[in-house]
């Protein structure tokens, strides 16, 4: 049986944080680094293969793009963040120079296999790597607000389970619960699909006499939105959460499972007249992502949704 292969692209925090990741999923047989800095992408590939006896036995190490011939997921983490005070437009044309580069790299070698975009700004380089490749719609996608889904569902368990035990696992899995829409302040959570242990938050709460309101939302909402730059604050970026929603994705397209998470993407956004790349609930597979997860929006969340996808598309038109 073949391989199954990552390829990442960007052995920076991010990218070394995802090959350290994967490697402890046990999905992958093969881990392979790449990045202008090959002495670095070594130090990492070594430093992340040392560990491997007795915990998976992936194959870990530093290669060249020829590599992604035969990858089954290519990551791509290459690019810088956001400075204090930059905007997401300059920091996107910077970004979109090296997707650029990238994907002129991976085009001679490239199988068709589905890429995930985590370099920021996520949803501008995904649209613009699925335009540079020419790939069908749902073969690139991006991390989008998969990581902002997962502070959120923390956030509310903290309310919905007030214990402390409970507080300090998180218990986020009993928690049905995603944002969509932009990776960043307008990202859109969606209330209307909250679910605790099966039940509407609404149901839930009423049973446990636990508030839950405008305002406990509101607070929600806030706390969720901050938490990145709070990070960013204290330690000057963040990577371990990211990390381990790319493995996660990466899981799944090597499993061929279908799981759901709210990533960003062209698909079903309205063909030629959006083309922006946006979060919603997508199952992923073998191939990419496979369809839209069933959804049904509130009419303030879909008009918050149509009004991100529009922007977006506008702000992709002057970057292209
Ligand atoms: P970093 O500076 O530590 O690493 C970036 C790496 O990219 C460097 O090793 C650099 O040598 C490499 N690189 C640059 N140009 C390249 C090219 N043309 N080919 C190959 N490699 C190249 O940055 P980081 O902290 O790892 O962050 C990487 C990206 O991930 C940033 O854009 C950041 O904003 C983004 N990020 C996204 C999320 C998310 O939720 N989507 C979360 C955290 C970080």
């Amino acid at each position: 049986m073949k391989n199954k292969k990552a390829a990442i692209i960007g052995a920076g925090f991010v990218g070394a944080s995802a090959a350290y990741s994967l490697m402890l999923d046990g999905t992958a047989d093969e881990i392979v680094l790449i990045d202008i800095d090959h002495k670095k992408a070594c130090g990492e590939a070594d430093d992340i293969a040392h560990g491997v006896e007795g915990t998976a036995n992936a194959a870990i190490y530093a290669g060249a793009y020829s590599d992604c011939r035969d990858s089954d997921i290519i990551i791509i983490t290459a690019g810088r963040g956001r400075l204090p005070g930059e905007s997401r437009i300059d920091l996107a044309a910077e970004n979109i120079k090296i997707i650029r580069s990238v994907t002129d790299s991976v085009e001679p070698y490239y199988s068709g296999c589905p890429i995930l975009m985590i370099s920021n700004p996520v949803d501008i380089l995904t649209a613009s790597a699925e335009r540079l490749l020419g790939t069908p719609e749902g073969r690139v996608f991006g991390s989008g607000c998969m990581l902002d889904s997962s502070r959120f569902r923390r956030c509310i368990a903290r309310t919905v389970f007030p214990s402390d035990k409970a507080r300090q696992a998180g218990c986020a899995e009993s928690i049905g619960a995603f944002v969509i829409g932009e990776h960043g302040d307008a990202q859109i959570p969606l209330w209307s699909g909250v679910s605790v242990c099966g039940k509407t938050a609404e149901e839930y709460c009423a049973e446990h006499d636990i508030v839950w309101n405008d305002d406990v939302r509101q607070a929600i909402y806030r706390e969720t939105r901050n938490m990145g730059s709070s990070i960013i604050k204290a330690k000057g970026r963040t990577n371990y959460g990211i990390a381990v929603c790319a493995s996660r994705i990466a899981r799944a397209v090597l499993d061929d499972e279908r799981f759901t998470a709210s990533v960003s993407s062209t698909m079903g956004l309205g063909g030629d007249n959006i083309r922006a790349s946006l979060s919603l609930p997508y199952v992923i597979g073998g191939k990419g992502l496979i369809s839209g997860a069933p959804l049904s929006l509130s009419p303030a969340e879909k008009e918050c949704f149509e009004k991100s996808a529009a922007g977006m598309t506008e702000m992709i038109k002057d970057l292209l």
